[in-house]
């Protein structure tokens, strides 16, 4: 179903000017995909939404398109959410600002009892560390790369069963604690885990959470994310191709046994990794 998006247009002169929402609309956790009808005199140039903004592109898989992907947080609640589109018409700098509506996923909770240490960690030392990694992950995802390296589309970084869901409110030992910001994949220790695309590796660490993690820079913010390996085939700087061995999967870090914990990011939010990747493939890098 394709929602048309109203404008609430701030200038009363007369233009084909024409974006909609692409798939079933906007929900909390997941990619936005707004779609852009391109004119020969129009270039549009980005989205503004919650403080940042969004590259609009040629679409690469359908050329009479622009799109830009719009991650939505998980904590973003029901509402009617303004967005501002910059592009110019015949040279002329322009602001159009349109209206979405957010929808809310009706997520799982689940029950998961780990050792209590990793839970609620109290010693100075480990919160320090914690606060360290956090800081540096979020330093990386807010870097936005200015061009792609994506060419073909994603891949799955492990074909396994899916054990649990993007999105679930999680209880550790009884308390709440967040949500599962990614989707795991059944992995017995040992398993090769493959870059879901091109990119750079931008991290390989041994973190106190997410264990044995490696990150890859895709370009224009889009991030994805290895969690809990036992070993790494990839170093830091390094450019991996789609399909490329970053390592092999354990159970390092806060887990419950062994398995992939794979996720995303666009612009720093965290997004349903697999929601991204079926948009991106099925809209964006569909036929390339
Ligand atoms: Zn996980």
């Amino acid at each position: 179903m394709k929602i048309l998006v109203e404008f609430i247009l701030c200038c009363s002169f007369l233009l084909a000017f024409d974006v909609e929402v692409s798939g079933e609309g906007a929900f909390n956790g997941k990619t936005t995909l707004l779609e852009f009808k391109n004119f020969k005199d129009i270039k549009y140039e980005q989205v503004h939404y919650a403080t940042k903004s969004f590259p609009i592109l040629i679409n690469p898989s359908n050329t009479k398109k622009s799109y830009a992907l719009i991650p939505i947080s998980y904590y973003e609640k029901s509402k009617i959410q303004e967005l501002k589109i910059d592009y110019t018409d015949n040279n002329e700098r322009r602001t159009k600002l349109l209206s979405i509506n957010i929808n809310q996923v009706k997520y799982d909770k689940e029950e998961i009892h780990v050792n209590p240490s990793k839970v609620n960690p109290k010693a100075p030392d480990i919160k320090k560390l914690i606060a360290q990694e956090y800081h540096e992950a979020m330093n990386i995802y807010e870097t936005v790369t200015n061009k792609s390296y994506i060419k073909d589309p994603f891949i799955m970084p492990i074909q396994s069963k899916i054990t649990s869901a993007f999105g679930k409110a999680r209880v550790y030992n009884g308390s709440l604690k967040g949500y599962h910001s990614g989707t795991d994949f059944r992995a017995k220790t040992g398993t090769n885990i493959f870059a879901a695309n091109c990119g750079k590796v931008v991290l390989v660490k041994n973190r106190f959470y997410s264990g044995g993690t490696v990150l890859i820079d895709h370009g224009r913010g889009i991030y994805t994310c290895y969690f809990h390996m036992s070993a790494f085939n990839v170093k830091e700087g390094e450019m991996v191709k789609r399909g490329e061995i970053l390592g092999v999967s354990g159970q390092s870090g806060r887990v419950t046994g062994p398995h992939l914990h794979f996720s995303a990011r666009i612009n720093a939010v965290q997004v349903d990794p697999l929601q991204l990747v079926s948009l991106m493939n099925n809209k964006i890098l569909k036929g390339k």
